[in-house]
């Protein structure tokens, strides 16, 4: 058993298959797994779920300085005020270098196209 960074289970069932191709079924699973994707700093499966209107070139994960250290996360909120587009509210915990923890509250915005789902933007509070 490999725990899964997002806290959900096992790797291999959990995130790890959307990291390995696979479409996420839902934006819940696919926020989770790019939640998984920064403390694992798989940045070319954060750019590739990231759709393309509000996608950055690059997050600079390798040289990122301090690097946080990942403490969870829960997710909220999943909702779907369409079939295609889905809002996932959720807390992530994190530590930036010898920092206190900090809570980060985003509620994100995701779209499917092509069958798959995408992040689109978020408002952090
Ligand atoms: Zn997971």
């Amino acid at each position: 058993m490999n725990e899964c960074p997002c806290g959900y289970g096992d790797y291999a069932t959990c995130c790890g298959r959307w990291h390995s191709g696979e479409p996420a079924p839902t934006a819940e699973a696919l926020m989770r797994s790019r939640y998984s994707a920064y403390v694992l700093g798989l940045e070319t499966y954060l750019l590739e779920t990231w759709h393309q209107s509000t996608r950055p070139a690059s997050l600079g994960l390798a040289t990122q300085a301090p690097k946080p250290t990942w403490l969870g996360l829960t997710v909220k909120r999943h909702v779907n005020p369409t079939p295609d587009t889905a809002i996932v509210e959720f807390v992530a915990r994190l530590r930036m270098g010898g920092g206190s923890a900090e809570r980060m509250h985003e509620t994100s915005r995701f779209v499917r196209e092509d069958g798959r789902w995408l992040y689109v933007d978020g408002d952090v509070s």
